[in-house]
């Protein structure tokens, strides 16, 4: 029944997170509400660390990347069990160092990266830069040369693999909007031009190819074709890239029927494949930069509602209202992204209702999911929708001026507020 291991039901039939009752939860802090385990999110980030330490000698770290949940507190729990952070923008990489995180592990990512952004990763000297194109590189070294800055940088390549294909296929030229093309010729350029810049430095080569992916072969086959070209890189520059950053993108577990590989393995055939890469085009190992998001947070983390009106349109479907939805949740309407779900003060009982759980919002696809099984609704209850922990807070919006939820993080028994909910004057803080 529990997508996730932070999950439980206690001797009230309430379900539980992080052993807290999340009734009292609701009823303490109001909904909707984000409630996150800490202990599920630091088992995740010890588990990419172990398993580099086991599998690659610990040569290689695990970034989070940070737009899947990001506010203060989750940067400091990355920085306390030592992650780096994948930020995407100015406003990540602000929210990174308020929370005091150290900018050398940070890695700054983007395809259209704006020259206040990409002045501000100088200013406050992020590790690395992840440039995405020429223009991009252009601009960076304009500005480090004014700056008299000098920087590290990654290119971002496609290396022609895509993992979202039924059976994932390698594609000649894909069609993506992220980094160089190595067939043209394109991503060669870019490093061969790097070189005659002084203020920038190219560490590596970094690539990501989608994300919520259970196969684990198009990561070595990433793997693969990335050493080949900083084999390439070495024939025709003479540079010995040290540094690869292999994306995120691992899958989680959002239905009861999924079943991803766990993290250990991907790192356990990702560093075979490198070892083997390596010694066959005559590379050193370089440094592994990982780049999980959502396996990082998105199964510590559960929405709790109150539910409203429950709407049975005979021979149809039945409505649950509850008193969040895109705004909250926008996965459904974006992707048609699936979720379990449960009556949280009826946990023990059988899930054998089918329902649809609709938003409040004015939109008719505002919908949480079709044919979802819960518990007999009623007006009152608190619903909670599980593993949406990942890409939920941070693309809520403010749709029909609907403040974003609270975010609690439970740990020992104790549970805290590290986002607070916005309020009426949040909302109309910035109208004139
Ligand atoms: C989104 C993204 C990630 C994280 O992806 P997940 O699927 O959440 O693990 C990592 N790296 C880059 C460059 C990304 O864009």
């Amino acid at each position: 029944m529990f997508v996730s291991n932070c999950l439980n039901v206690n001797d009230k039939g309430h379900l539980t997170i992080g052993g807290m009752d999340t009734v009292e939860l609701a009823q303490t802090y109001a909904t909707p509400l984000y409630v996150f385990d800490e202990d599920e999110i630091r088992r995740a980030c010890q588990s990419y660390k172990a398993s580099i330490e086991k599998y690659y000698g610990g040569h290689g770290i695990a970034a989070y990347a940070s737009k899947a949940f990001c506010c203060k507190e989750i940067c400091r729990v990355a920085q306390d069990e030592q992650m780096g952070l994948d930020v995407v923008s100015l406003g990540e990489l602000y929210t990174a160092i308020q929370a005091g995180f150290d900018p050398s592990k940070i890695y700054f990512h983007g395809n259209n990266k704006t020259p206040q952004e990409l002045l501000a990763a100088l200013e406050h000297n992020v590790g690395r830069i992840v440039v995405d194109n020429l223009t991009e590189l252009e601009i960076l070294n304009q500005l480090a040369i004014s700056q008299n800055k000098h920087v590290g940088i990654f290119f971002r390549i496609k290396p022609g693999i895509d993992a979202h294909t039924h059976n994932f296929i390698r594609t000649g030229q894909i069609d993506s909007k992220f980094g160089l093309a190595l067939e043209t010729g394109e991503a060669m350029e870019a490093i061969q031009k790097t070189l005659e810049y002084s203020n920038i430095e190219l560490k590596g080569l970094h690539c990501h190819i989608g994300s919520q992916i259970f196969d684990i072969e198009p990561f070595v086959l990433a793997a693969q074709v990335m050493l080949k070209l900083m084999a390439d890189v070495k024939k025709q520059t003479g540079l010995e890239l040290q540094e690869l950053s292999l994306g995120g993108g691992f899958g989680i577990k959002y239905l009861e029927g999924h079943n991803p590989p766990a993290y250990d393995t991907y790192m356990e055939k990702v560093s075979q494949a490198v070892k083997q890469t390596c010694k066959e085009l005559g590379l050193q190992m370089p440094f592994i930069i990982l780049e999980p998001g959502r396996s990082v947070v998105g199964p510590a983390g559960i929405t709790l509602y109150t539910v409203g009106c429950v709407k049975e349109i005979p021979n149809i479907r039945t409505y649950v209202s509850v008193d969040g939805g895109m705004t909250d949740n926008p996965r459904y309407i974006m992707y048609g992204s699936e979720y379990e779900a449960m009556i949280a003060n009826k946990a023990d009982q059988p899930r054998d209702h089918k329902v649809t759980i609709a938003g409040k919002c004015c939109e008719s696809g505002d919908l949480i999911g079709e044919n979802m099984p819960i518990q007999e609704p009623k007006a009152g209850d608190t619903l909670a929708v599980l593993a949406t922990g990942a890409y939920n807070y941070s693309m809520a919006s403010n749709y029909n001026r609907i403040g974003r939820p609270a975010v609690v993080f439970v740990k020992g028994g104790k549970a805290r507020v590290v986002v607070k909910r916005e309020s009426l004057e949040d909302l109309c803080r910035n109208d004139l």
